[in-house]
């Protein structure tokens, strides 16, 4: 076993592989196997999923649930001691539906936050792998790029412009720098620079380092339990719902206290009946269901999402989806399928050359006059060294890139021409998407040479000279550049995405990416995805703006844009992050209003952007990959990363990342934020519907002087049981198909809104009408049969609701009345147990139920199919 130095800051880097017992190139499989047993999984145990007990717990510790307890010390006392049981019984089979509820949500959040697996490249014996983070040891050499999190404390033992950022452990907002030398005494946390620290991230450059420790092993592990105890805030739709509970609270006392005056004052009832009616009513009307009802809304919708590849982050995002007014997206890899490949490529003074083939195959030839084709000879040694990217076979025979599409393009075409990495490699700068582009050091014979592939006018702007097919090199003019800009643009055009090569020769001093020698240009293909012109179209039917967002050159986006449909006729304005830099504040908003594309962004634009569009009233999901788009991420309401290509920053600052990186699949998650909000306003209505009406029974049998149409019992079964199974098999609702056919839901609107009236009058008129009816009908014969038969019609009217708020929007049946499964179940089971209850002799007793026959049963059940009969009619009228 080896032991963890306390101080790896100041052990040369060397002797500490030694002390860890590893090596540059790293342990081996079985070594770290051995370790992960010593050491533990590299993870600090959060909260996770709720202990069982917890959620057990929380199912009594609720306002209702106290009153119904209340209500059964009332009926203790006045020795009702059937009520007692039944009221016991009563909560103790609503906690049981509320637990498998919670605990069938609370395990579909925890398997999405699974979907999202942190994962950290090793080198193990030499060859570089991904792990799951959790899998980390001490000793294992980790390496980093820019946007990696850091998945253990590890000490550096290589690193090239490394800067990490600490915020969360220091509370340091500027990124700080990381070397590989050793330091020597004691110093604080913040000033060791040759230590990373997990639980922070690469801001920029790369890193070799080796892991020191690992899990709670490590700075922020120590910490840890302080971080676990930071509650969660709420959220703008907690508050909502939360509102919306205690709206409806209020109404629930305010008819209790109603009920409990007429029925004291005006009637000669006991003061103990009277209490437990009113505490029964009291229960009845308090939707105490309404928020664990709608976060299981979300949680279906956030499973369905992730069925569709787009994996939420943060729950409420759900909701927020259904609002999007605008989709600020961008074009590579999002719009476009990021199959790279090169088509052409040319050199000054030369003809273009053609390069054949398709996708990441090798095959593919170089189609050109002999002498164009040696002219770009050098063009292709900077193509094969300048990238950091591999194509191999996956077990599936298929061919897949690791690495940047963009590099690997050149890959492929340096394969083409026979042209593989010969010379060795000193340095090798990342792709950054401020600067747009990257480099690599190569020593060539006796020269360092330093090969630049980036956005064309980026490289132009650094570029002095230009070297000719001849080996002269001439300086770069302004007719060289008019003759350079004709050919990008021609090519943009064609929507190729042109990107410029260029060299340096490099001497001993400072090293700076100025006087470049300009050498050609490639053009490569990148189609749009197949779906994304049509999921663009539904956008526009939705009232959703789609706004291109992008680094790459304008025509390029412009070509994209038109064939994506982003673009309409009379709509082909383009702006520049040069152009937009140069506005003032009225005007930016203006042409923010004006373009749907905007080009040649750098991160800060894009934010500006976002901020931009907001003041303007609308609400913005937007798409990011680098460590730079994070700010932009946060500031959208809906931040998005891409699953494949986005950095671990990008991902962290996101609400939802795309599993496909796929545009349509924002437009998919969309849909599925509208219908939840449906569901979310489904669920509530049907609650509020059926409260309001069984209160109001109440009321008026008191107020005629009547005795009271159910027992205490009786109407908590039907509220407690038959509501429970309802709302929340209605919450499972699933689309209709024209959730999309309709402009976003303004963000401000409350769930409950007036379209609720005619429900809550229907519902209230015909199941007040029947009870009562029945009620006088049979009362004379006996109360204990009227009562019977009054919690038929009760129940069964609840259980036809169910059925007129599967469709708000028009007739039940045209999505198919038996369409939604839970909802069958729900009615299967509730008729079930309503047979039981009346029919069962032993059960009967308990509720005071009187056996009725089948055909006054089957009567009046069917009766009660008024409630969703006569809501068709007006659903008939109303969206004719
Ligand atoms: P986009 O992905 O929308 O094209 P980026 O900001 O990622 O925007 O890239 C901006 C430009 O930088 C691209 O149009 C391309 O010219 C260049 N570029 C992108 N990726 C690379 C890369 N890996 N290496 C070199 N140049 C690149
Ligand atoms: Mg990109």
């Amino acid at each position: 076993m080896i032991s963890l130095p306390a101080y790896p800051h100041s052990i040369e880097a060397k002797e500490l592989l030694r002390q860890l017992g590893s090596r540059e190139d790293g342990i081996s499989g079985k070594e770290s196997q051995k370790r992960l047993q010593e050491f533990g999984p590299n993870e600090i145990p959060d909260a996770g999923r709720k202990p069982i007990w917890k959620i057990v717990l929380k199912q009594f510790n609720n306002l209702m649930v106290y009153i119904l307890l209340a209500a059964a010390l009332i009926s203790f006392f006045t020795k009702h001691y059937v009520d007692v049981y039944v009221i016991l019984a009563i909560i103790i089979i609503n906690a049981i539906i509320g637990f498998v509820q919670e605990y069938k949500a609370e395990g579909a959040l925890i398997a999405l936050k699974n979907l999202l697996v942190p994962q950290c490249k090793v080198i193990r014996n030499g060859e570089l792998q991904t792990v799951n983070s959790r899998e980390l040891v001490p000793g294992d050499i980790i390496a980093l790029e820019e946007g990696d999190n850091i998945p253990a404390d590890a000490r550096v033992i290589y690193a090239k412009n490394a800067r990490t950022s600490e915020a969360s452990l220091t509370g340091e907002s500027v990124p700080v720098s990381k070397t590989s030398d050793t330091l020597f005494g004691e110093i604080p946390l913040a000033e060791k620079s040759n230590m990373v620290w997990k639980g922070t991230f690469l801001a920029g450059g790369s890193i070799k380092a080796v892991v020191t420790g690992t899990g709670l092993k490590t700075q922020i592990g120590e910490i840890a339990t302080s971080i676990l105890q930071i509650e969660p805030k709420k959220t703008n739709f907690q508050n909502k719902t939360d509102k919306l509970a205690r709206q409806m609270a209020l109404i629930a006392i305010a008819s209790a206290v109603v009920l409990f005056v007429v029925a004291y004052f005006f009637n000669d009832f006991e003061i103990n009946e009277i209490l437990l009616i009113s505490i029964a009513a009291l229960v009845s009307a308090i939707p105490e269901g309404l928020p664990a009802v709608l976060s299981i809304v979300m949680a279906v919708g956030s499973h369905r999402m992730s069925k569709n590849n787009a994996i939420i982050r943060e729950i409420t995002a759900t909701e927020s989806l259904g609002s999007v007014s605008t989709i600020v997206t961008d074009k590579t890899g999002t719009l476009t399928q990021n199959t790279m490949t090169i088509k052409k490529v040319w050199v000054p003074n030369a003809k273009e050359v053609d390069v054949l083939g398709e996708g990441w195959d090798s095959e593919g030839e170089l189609s050109g006059q002999k002498e164009d084709i040696e002219a770009i000879d050098l063009l292709l040694e900077i193509a094969s060294h300048c990238h950091n990217s591999a194509i191999q076979e996956d077990d599936k025979g298929m061919l897949v890139v690791t690495g940047d599409p963009t590099e690997a393009a050149f890959l492929v075409l340096g394969n083409k021409a026979g042209k593989s990495k010969d010379h060795t490699i000193l340095e090798d700068v990342a792709f950054n998407s401020d600067i747009k582009y990257r480099s690599t050091l190569v020593e060539k014979g006796e020269k360092k040479i330093r090969f630049y592939i980036g956005a064309p006018e980026s490289i132009l702007e650094i570029c002095t000279s230009l070297k000719l097919s001849d080996g002269e090199t001439k300086t770069l003019d302004e007719p060289e550049k008019s003759i350079i800009n004709e050919k990008i643009s021609s090519w943009s055009k064609e929507s190729l995405r042109v990107l410029a090569l260029a060299i340096k020769e490099e001497h001993t001093g400072p090293q700076s990416d100025q006087n470049l020698e300009f050498i050609g240009l490639a053009g490569m293909m990148d189609p749009p995805r197949p779906g994304v012109y049509e999921a663009v179209k539904s956008c526009h039917l939705a009232g959703i703006r789609v706004i291109m967002a992008t680094g790459d050159h304008a025509d390029t986006a412009l070509a994209i844009g038109k064939s994506v449909g982003i673009v309409k006729e009379g709509r082909e304005k383009v702006y520049t992050d040069s152009d937009l830099s140069k506005m003032s504040k009225e005007t930016f908003d203006l042409a923010v209003q004006e373009s749907d594309v905007f080009c040649r962004l750098t991160p800060v634009m894009k934010l500006n952007i976002a901020k931009s569009l907001q003041n303007q009233g609308e609400l913005i999901a937007m798409t990011g990959d680098g460590v730079n788009d994070a700010p932009a991420l946060k500031q959208a309401n809906i931040g998005i990363s891409m699953g494949i290509l986005g950095t671990d920053v990008a991902k962290d600052a996101s609400m939802m990342v795309l599993a496909d990186d796929n545009f349509a699949t924002i437009v998919k998650a969309i849909e599925q934020g509208r219908i939840v909000f449906n569901n979310a306003r489904r669920t509530s209505f049907f609650l509020i519907s059926t409260n309001f009406a069984e209160i109001l029974i109440l009321i008026l049998a008191v107020s005629f002087g009547l005795p009271m149409p159910l027992t205490a019992t009786q109407i908590l079964w039907i509220n407690l049981v038959t509501d429970g199974f309802c709302d929340k098999a209605l919450a499972a609702e699933q689309g209709k198909g024209n959730e999309l056919q309709s402009p976003p839901i303004d963000p401000k609107e409350n769930i409950l809104n007036k379209s609720v009236y005619p429900f809550l009058i229907i519902n209230t008129i015909l199941m007040t009408g029947i009870s009562l009816t029945a009620y006088l009908y049979y009362l004379p014969e006996s109360l204990e049969k009227a009562r019977t038969i009054v919690f038929i019609t009760m129940a069964f009217s609840q259980l036809f609701n169910v059925l007129n708020m599967r469709n708000l929007e028009g007739s039940t049946f045209k999505i198919g009345l038996f369409s939604n499964k839970w909802v069958n179940y729900t009615l299967l089971i509730s008729i079930l147990l309503q047979i039981i209850i009346i029919e069962i002799p032993s059960m009967a007793t308990l509720f005071k139920f009187i056996p009725i026959t089948f055909w006054e049963f089957i009567f009046w059940a069917g009766i009660t199919s008024l409630v969703f009969w006569i809501t068709e009619v007006f659903k008939y009228f109303r969206f004719k």
